[in-house]
């Protein structure tokens, strides 16, 4: 049972010593937790004390035995101190290193009076080996050093556990839980060791404290492993302090009381000075810290201010460096300063740079084109700029915060309020404020976001309303005529296309009708232009009355008219309108001190029998129109497919004119004039014709008009000029005559401006006298262009060729006007001549311009003549002379009595017999 007993002794003292070292190598191994190398002595000394215990067990000589208890003692003196030790590192407080070695010096006195044992009694003051039981046991008395030591020892002990459970007793449970098995692993050998010391142990003289060493390392080996005692400890928190520290941006100096530089963190060792070291200089010395006026401050000011200040470093000028300073310590013991400072020469660019970003972007608000105006989820108005408020003819401070209504956001709220539900939405159109003018706004509404979505929203908006009035003025310059403020021709046009869609697709039909002022440059030179635009003026109202609504009343030309009448039923319906038109126009007006009539010339063409567009239907109206002004105005005609064939007819004379002359195609006609005093012939009347060589013999009528409109009436003339004059002086030089050629001429020859030098010309070329000449011209080719044409006949008349004023009655040429024209001779219109027998007011006007033309002393000439009856009234008159069919049709000059026989050989061209009937 006793030999049993040491040995499990041994073996558990063995077990202690082996379990310390490896506590002791797995502890000493993390090198990072503080306090470990000192817990790895404490192991180390268990070790060293259970081991040589074990030794002195199995030792059976006194010397053997007390050899070994010294080397335990090595271990006993080193625990304690080291347990210490290690505590105070691991909670954070160990001392400096100066003062650690002195914890040392009782236990090492201790060891040298140990080693020197019983022969100077401070410790062991006898040894000697006693009996307990079977087992031979060492026994020591111990001597008064020995006392000390222990009260050394278990207070090195008490204090290390004290330190170690206060140190964590306000941290984590886990640390507590650790301390309380790291301090009972600690002490738990310590208490048996009490106990052996005391002797309460059940055999004599037994050290109780190696087999507790074993149970220790058990609690130590969980305190590890389980609790992960040295994974998580109280020191990590100052680890984190320190790493934090060093990886800090900001700088961190501490300071002593006085200023002197106890730390700098490698920030703090950055800005103040990387090369130098600057640790226990004085602060004052390395930088300057000033307050936000400039005035210099010292550690304690700032610390009592708490304000931020302007730290400037020595060699750093261009760093923009803040700082706050905190003093170390408590109240009434301050150690010293904490000064913390930053680099905020970045943050302060960064600022600078947004201020100014700021700035532009206010400037660039108040000051922009454009209006804008900012507002929140309430839809109150937060911000606007001058633009927009004077848009709205209220102040900004009256617009911003007030909120946005159907008064001061009309057509707009709609949007703003789509913007509040995240979405951009555009507004371009008309927007009226209460009270206000309408204006024309292009506006664009979008969200502002914050984190949580849409906020609010911000709207631009664009005055377009005095481009859309320029837009809208040159709409109606474009498309209406400035004299009468009527649709022109392009708008007439768009009404047309439009009225044909809307037939075609409601099966309706669409008249268009084309009007025409007859004879209006005759009327313009006659009343004069101002009237004559007065008149227009009118008639456009005129017309308008007229029209139903949805009708177009358009000005397509100088005097033309269009009117696009939709929804007509039938040709009769629109021949209805088309005689309400005439009828507006047709009466007796009194404008500008003038009295006269206007009549027109009215063509029609109904969609969609006279035209499948706008286009067919407008060319037919015009040859309506065309044909209605042919056959003498004051009419209307409908068109009809015979007048596409006029079309193509007078294509085709056209073109076949061109090549006339040179195919000798062209032939001149004369018709004689006699005199109606004596009945002798006293001249010709040149008639041009043209053998057509499919059409045969054309008369003027046919391709006179073509000519002119084409530009080829100046060929034409001078061939006819050259060819009258041609035969008649011929005719005149063979028979001895002194026959006379009356040429017509049209308003373009006459303004050509070479119609002297081309009558000069021809009658050098063939030797007629130039008072056998004279040149025919219409009342309305004289009228027109009255002054020009006066200046072209009055060199004519220099020629010595005379002038004949031909057609006379059939224009508004009043008989005033016969005053002043360089004219030598009136013609009377056949049509006068053919009514004057049964017409009265035709007599009345014939006698009245016999008379007038004689007071000019100008000759009268009545043409047309066709019955005896028909010569009988002029010449009754005092006419001088006539021609018409009763004397002779115009013939070829070889065939034209009046080439053959001249003067008084009225027998031969066969008017003898009514020549005599009126007593010639
Ligand atoms: P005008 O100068 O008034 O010529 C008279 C026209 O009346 C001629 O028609 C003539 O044939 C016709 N006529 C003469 N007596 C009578 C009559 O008793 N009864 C009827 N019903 N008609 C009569 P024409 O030759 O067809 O000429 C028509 C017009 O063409 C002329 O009217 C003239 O203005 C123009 N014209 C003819 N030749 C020329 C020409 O070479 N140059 C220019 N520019 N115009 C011409
Ligand atoms: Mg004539
Ligand atoms: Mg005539």
């Amino acid at each position: 049972m006793i030999i049993n007993l040491l040995e499990v002794f041994v073996v558990l003292s063995l077990i202690a010593a082996f379990g310390s070292i490896g506590v002791a190598s797995i502890v000493a191994s993390r090198r990072s937790v503080p306090g470990s190398g000192y817990l790895a002595a404490t192991f180390l000394g268990c070790a060293v004390w259970c081991g040589a215990y074990a030794a002195e067990l199995m030792s059976a000589s006194l010397d053997a035995k007390v050899f070994w208890a010294k080397v335990a003692y090595v271990g006993i003196v080193i625990a304690p101190p080291s347990w210490l030790l290690f505590a105070a590192a691991h909670v954070g407080l160990l001392p400096s290193r100066r003062i650690t070695p002195f914890l040392y010096v009782i236990p090492a006195a201790t060891l040298v009076f140990v080693v020197l044992a019983t022969d100077v009694g401070l410790v062991w003051s006898q040894t000697y080996i006693a009996s307990s039981g079977a087992l031979d046991m060492l026994v020591v008395d111990h001597g008064s050093w020995f006392w000390l030591h222990t009260v050394y020892s278990y207070a090195c002990m008490a204090a290390g556990s004290t330190l170690l459970i206060l140190g964590v007793v306000r941290q984590v449970r886990a640390l507590t839980l650790q301390a309380v098995v790291m301090v009972l692993a600690a002490l738990l050998p310590w208490v048996t060791n009490v106990l052996t010391i005391f002797q309460i142990v059940p055999v004599y003289h037994l050290d109780l404290t190696p087999p507790a060493f074993a149970l220790s390392i058990l609690l130590m080996l969980m305190a590890l492993w389980r609790l992960e005692a040295f994974e998580i400890f109280p020191a990590m928190v100052t680890i984190a302090h320190h790493t934090v520290l060093r990886e800090m941006q900001d700088g961190v100096v501490v300071t002593d009381l006085r200023g002197r530089i106890l730390s700098v963190n490698e920030a703090a060792q950055q800005l103040l000075t990387a090369k130098r070291n600057v640790a226990g200089e004085l602060l004052e010395d390395v930088l300057t810290m000033t307050d936000g006026d400039g005035n210099t401050r010292t550690l304690e000011a700032a610390a009592q201010e708490r304000d931020g200040l302007h730290v400037l470093i020595e060699g750093h000028s261009a760093a923009m460096i803040e700082g706050v300073v905190t003093r170390l310590g408590r109240v009434g013991s301050w150690r010293g300063y904490v000064l913390v400072l930053r680099d905020v020469t970045e943050r302060e660019a960064t600022t600078r740079a947004l201020r100014s970003s700021e700035e532009r972007l206010r400037v660039l608000f108040d000051k922009s084109p454009v209006a804008v105006f900012v507002y929140d989820a309430d839809l109150r108005v937060t911000e606007c700029n001058d633009l927009l408020a004077k848009l709205l003819g209220i102040s900004r401070e009256a617009f911003v915060g007030s909120k946005l209504t159907v008064a001061n956001a009309s057509s707009l709220l709609s949007y703003c309020e789509t913007a509040l539900r995240g979405e951009t939405s555009t507004f371009d159109g008309p927007f009226r404020i209460e009270g206000g003018e309408e204006l024309w706004l292009q506006c664009r509404v979008s969200p502002l976001f914050s984190d949580d979505g849409p906020t609010g929203g911000m709207c631009v908006a664009w005055d377009l309303t005095s481009a859309k009035r320029a837009e809208a003025l040159i709409e109606r310059l474009a498309f209406h005529d400035t004299l009468t403020g009527l649709p022109n021709r392009s708008l007439l046009r768009d009404r047309l296309r439009q009225a044909i869609d809307e037939a075609e697709q409601g099966g309706t039909s669409v008249a268009l009708g084309l009007l025409d002022i007859d004879r209006f440059k005759t009327l313009n030179e006659a009343i004069g232009h101002g009237t004559a635009d007065e008149l227009l003026h009118r008639l456009a109202r005129r017309f308008e009355a007229v029209v139903r609504r949805g009708d177009t009343v358009a000005r397509v030309a100088g005097d033309e008219f269009a009117f696009v009448l939709p929804s007509m039923a039938d040709t009769a319906a629109a021949l209805r309108m088309g005689e309400q038109i005439l009828g507006a126009l047709r009466e007796t007006w009194e404008l500008g001190g003038h009295t006269f009539t206007v009549t027109g010339s009215l063509g029609l063409a109904l969609y969609p029998y006279d035209g499948e567009d706008a286009f067919e239907l407008l060319e037919n109206a015009e040859r309506a129109l065309r044909r209605a002004r042919d056959a003498g105005g004051d009419r209307q005609q409908f068109y009809d497919l015979s007048m596409n064939l006029e079309a193509a007819e007078r294509l085709e004379i056209e073109q076949g004119l061109r090549t006339a002359i040179a195919e000798g195609q062209l032939d001149v006609h004369y018709e004689p004039q006699i005199s109606l005093e004596d009945g002798s012939v006293r001249g010709v009347e040149a008639l041009v014709r043209w053998h057509h060589p499919e059409r045969g013999l054309l008369m003027p009528a046919s391709f006179i008009a073509i000519a002119e409109d084409s530009g080829q009436i100046g060929r034409i003339g001078e061939w006819v000029l050259r060819q009258a004059c041609t035969q008649v002086a011929n005719c005149n030089a063979k028979g001895g005559s002194e026959l006379r050629v009356a040429v017509n001429l049209s308003p373009r020859d006459l303004l050509s401006g070479t119609l002297p030098a081309t009558i000069a010309d021809v009658l050098a070329a063939t030797g007629l006298a130039p008072h056998l000449l004279e040149i025919e011209l219409t009342e309305t080719a004289v009228i027109t262009e009255l002054e020009a044409s006066c200046r072209a006949l009055e060199h004519v008349r220099d020629l010595g060729v005379s002038v004949v004023l031909d057609d006379f009655g059939t224009g508004y040429a009043s008989l005033s006007h016969l005053h002043g024209l360089p004219i030598d001779k009136v013609k009377i219109d056949r049509s006068f001549v053919a009514r004057c027998e049964e017409d009265e007011g035709a007599a009345s006007i014939v006698a009245a311009l016999v008379s007038l033309a004689h007071s000019l002393h100008l000759r009268v000439v009545a043409e047309g003549i066709e019955t005896p009856g028909q010569a009988k009234f002029p010449r009754s008159l005092g006419c001088d002379e006539a021609q018409g069919y009763l004397i002779s049709h115009p013939a070829p000059a070889d065939s034209c009595p009046a080439f053959t026989c001249w003067q008084r050989s009225t027998v031969a061209i066969g008017a003898s017999s009514w020549l005599s009937s009126l007593d010639v």
